[in-house]
């Protein structure tokens, strides 16, 4: 039983799932797009704002490197003050070191750069909490590509079938349900979910509520 409880992975997103970030994310996408406009787009900004700031980056980069370039910068700039405000999602550390001392393997897949993903983990004692961690340099393609999460799984030897992915937004259940894990929504906009055909495995409002998921032991069965 052991050996199963090891072979669980959970694979946390950081923004608004282990850190509250302040990261502007409306209005990253908003100054990407204008961007996009700037460079010849015709796509209209409400069926624009609908998509992933990787998505959009990726149709900059489609008209010009340049162009793709200067679309990252805006998104660091604004990650960074995002990442300087930063504080804890409420028993954030007490509920990945319990579950990670209960032997669950534990990963972080985030779209940040490393440089401030790295930064934020030193600065609220995160550093070593997870095995791996994954951020937007470590793959073609970010989140909602199920990239990450095969990329984590490959590095811990995990099984799909054992593995969840556990974080707030849409990009989050859509990547899980591509690699075929199961996507624990966290204080989700459920609207975001429902209408892009998501079905969490669950939703919670607190992380405590993983304990009850992933508890220390495996219950006990009669049979
Ligand atoms: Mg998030």
């Amino acid at each position: 039983m052991d050996e199963e409880r090891s072979s669980i992975v959970l694979i946390f997103d950081l923004d608004n799932t282990v850190i509250y970030s302040h990261i502007d994310f409306r209005a990253i996408r908003l100054a990407l797009i204008e961007i996009l406009h700037k460079y010849g787009s015709t796509f209209p900004t409400e069926m624009l704002v609908r998509h992933a700031i990787p998505e959009l980056v990726a149709m900059g980069e489609h008209i010009g490197p340049e162009v793709g370039k200067a679309m990252w910068e805006v998104v660091m700039h604004h990650e960074r003050a995002g990442l300087e405000g930063a504080t804890l999602v409420e028993h954030a550390p007490e509920v990945l070191n319990t579950l990670k001392g209960w032997g669950y393997r534990l990963a972080l897949l985030t779209n940040n750069g490393r440089a401030a993903v790295e930064e934020v983990l030193h600065a609220f004692g995160l550093a070593g909490t997870f095995e791996v961690v994954v951020s937007r340099e470590d793959v073609h393609s970010p989140k909602p590509s199920p990239e990450g999460i095969t990329l984590i799984l490959n590095r811990l030897r995990g099984s799909p079938a054992l593995a969840y992915m556990i974080g707030d937004a849409w990009i989050d259940g859509l990547a899980a349900q591509r690699a075929g894990v199961r996507f624990i929504a966290f204080q989700p906009r459920e609207e975001d979910l429902r209408s892009r055909g998501i079905v969490p495995w669950a939703v919670i409002q607190d992380l405590r509520e993983l304990l009850r998921f992933f508890p220390p032991k495996e219950p006990q069965r009669n049979l």
